[in-house]
């Protein structure tokens, strides 16, 4: 049975800062649920990302937010020694800041940290999953190595 909807007032409260559009809404209303959305064409099927009302590739305007399994590979990563302040943002260690290519569809990618791996692990190319931290009271999805060393 389907949890009754977060209003859009609600959802913006949520996430003060984050720039939610008419687009985004369905992935903030996923984050909520712990479910990793991307947009997808109910035409040709391809995925994109970030969310846009038309389908790049075929023009439909049948676009719907799906699911992703969250399994990928590290594409970019890069270490934050500075940065604006952020809640859970350590930039000591540095900070990591991932572009994961999702197994879905070459070229589909989402942008997050990675948790429970010292930076020397971070490399491109490693096998990473999905997994869900809590930061300023709304669930995040963030990456963990597959292979931990
Ligand atoms: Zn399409």
């Amino acid at each position: 049975m389907a949890s009754p909807e977060v209003s859009d007032e609600d959802l913006v409260a949520r996430f003060p800062g984050e720039p939610i559009t008419h687009d985004n809404a369905a992935q903030y209303r996923g984050r909520l649920r712990r479910e990793l959305l991307m947009n997808r064409c109910e035409d040709c099927g391809r995925w994109h990302a970030p969310a846009k009302p038309v389908c790049p590739d075929c023009w439909s305007w049948r676009v719907s937010a799906e699911p992703v399994s969250g399994d990928g590979e590290i594409y970019l990563a890069i270490f934050l020694h500075r940065g604006p302040d952020a809640p859970g943002v350590d930039y000591s260690t540095p900070y990591p800041v991932v572009t994961v290519e999702l197994a879905e569809q070459e070229g589909l990618r989402f942008t997050s940290t990675v948790v429970g791996a010292g930076n020397d692990a971070i490399r491109i190319g490693a096998p990473v999953s999905l997994t869900w931290i809590d930061r300023a009271g709304v669930p995040l999805p963030v990456f963990e190595l597959r292979d931990p060393r």
